[in-house]
């Protein structure tokens, strides 16, 4: 049966975050950006959905057994490369905000992964019994590649004429993921799982997923997760950060949406344009999220008395498909954030297999100690006072800081004025020794650089005049 389509025509101002009015996710461009380039990645996706269902029942049963591990090893090291003008890292909220955005959106990844999300009470009873762990956990890597610290984040400024990443020739915005395209390089896509946040420069996208089974080759360091930069985290407090649209999607739940891609899990709905499984649709290859015509948006209002709402979807025959309504509750639909609050038992089972030992994420889970800082070498950071020179001070603007060591622990420069606001915020460079404030057109008086080292800080007094 076909649905009726619904088109939503949405104007988009290009850097107007407010353009999102409900969810869009990229994962069908990527899907047929694949397919544009080899004909065959059609019948190598359908064969992956198709496998979906006894993947997910061979982990479950080796779980039963014993045979498999319930938790990943160890969390996986995140690290969110994040490219923007100096604008949007101003409404992000700066270097700041930047730092509350990734540590409270590591803490709803945990959450949503771990059956710990509290609002997990929406949940109605039908529900509840699918309502499932998938035992994956997740934390800022603190260790770089070449074992300098890192906070879990790297910020590059792009132009502020820049309005971020067109798609491309390759349909998925691959420029962001190459230094030598103005954006960053992966980190070791083998242990690192790598999300970059940026403009989608065509609008419409919240977030794009290239899992690994669609990365290899030329394409293998492009594998991970782009999010637009707005939906990076959760708010906390009403207000504290700005968000597409002002309340939708303001729980970091893009992301969550986005790893389910990673760990290779699909829509609910199949992505079929609005057909039913067997009608000539396509499910997402998982028992347990019930016939779905087509996606949801908004916050659906519940119908079914313990359950959801149905759809076109609901008889096969006479044969009702949906006791439970659809997974509009599922993180795998298009519905705000705040109306999403679970993965089913199957889809965790699917997702949890690619972190076992024969998984294809199974080494991402290996790597402890990416998530610490790197432990001192040599002299203590905070007993190289000595050999910090800031230049000239005072000074009537520019600021020079010089360390002459390696500062391999240094975390990052913040400059604070007298009443302890920040005014700037610097993430070293590895190897760099050289650095400048800028601080003309500041207020004129004494500022304070506080240099913070994984294991203490140093402060000095600067004066303006
Ligand atoms: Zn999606």
């Amino acid at each position: 049966m076909k649905k009726t389509l619904l088109f939503f025509c949405v104007v988009l101002l290009l850097t107007n975050y407010n353009g999102y009015a409900q969810r869009k996710c990229g994962i069908v461009q990527v899907k047929n950006a694949l397919i544009a380039k080899d004909a065959n990645w059609q019948n190598k996706i359908e064969a992956q959905r198709s496998s979906l269902q006894s993947m997910a029942d061979n982990y479950l049963q080796q779980k039963a057994s014993g045979a498999a591990k319930t938790t990943a090893a160890s969390p996986i090291p995140v690290i969110f490369h994040i490219v923007v003008t100096a604008d949007q890292l101003t409404q992000m909220g700066g270097y700041t905000g930047v730092q509350t955005r990734c540590d409270s959106q590591i803490a709803v990844l945990n959450c949503d992964f771990n059956r710990e999300n509290s609002d997990s009470t929406i949940i109605p009873s039908g529900w509840k019994p699918l309502y499932a762990s998938v035992g994956i956990r997740f934390g800022l890597a603190h260790t770089q590649p070449n074992g300098w610290s890192t906070p879990g984040y790297e910020v590059i400024i792009i132009s502020n004429s820049d309005n971020g990443f067109m798609p491309g020739s390759d349909g998925y915005y691959s420029d962001v993921k190459h230094t030598a395209k103005g954006g960053i390089d992966a980190w070791d896509v083998t242990k690192y799982l790598n999300v970059w946040c940026f403009n989608f420069a065509d609008g419409g996208n919240l977030g794009l997923t290239l899992a690994k089974s669609m990365a290899s080759g030329a394409t293998a360091n492009e594998e991970g997760i782009s999010l637009t930069w707005l939906a990076l985290g959760k708010q906390t407090i009403a207000g504290d950060l700005k968000f597409p649209s002002g309340g939708k999607f303001i729980r970091g739940r893009t992301l969550t949406h986005e790893m389910g891609h990673f760990f290779e899990i699909w829509h609910t709905w199949g992505d079929d344009f609005g057909k039913c499984a067997w009608n000539g649709g396509v499910d997402d290859g998982i028992a347990d999220t019930p016939p779905e015509a087509d996606h949801k948006y908004g916050i659906p209002t519940d119908t079914i008395p313990g359950g959801t709402i149905y759809d076109d979807c609901i008889l096969n025959g006479t044969a009702p498909m949906q006791p439970i309504g659809v997974a509009s509750l599922d993180f795998m639909n298009y519905t705000d954030d705040v109306a999403m609050a679970m993965f089913t038992t199957q889809q965790a089972a699917a997702m949890a297999a690619h972190v076992a030992p024969s998984g294809e994420s199974y080494s991402l889970t290996q790597n402890p100690g990416l998530l610490n800082w790197p432990a001192n070498a040599g002299v203590a950071p905070v007993g190289m006072d000595n050999g910090l020179n800031i230049f000239p001070n005072p000074s009537d603007g520019i600021f020079n800081i010089t360390f002459n060591d390696i500062t391999d622990e240094l975390k990052n420069i913040n400059v604070v004025d007298v009443v302890g606001q920040q005014v700037q915020s610097i993430i070293p460079v590895h190897a760099q020794k050289d650095y400048s404030i800028d601080l003309s057109g500041m207020s004129k008086g004494i500022y304070f650089v506080r240099c913070n080292f994984a294991s203490g800080s140093i402060t000095r007094k600067i004066l303006l005049q």
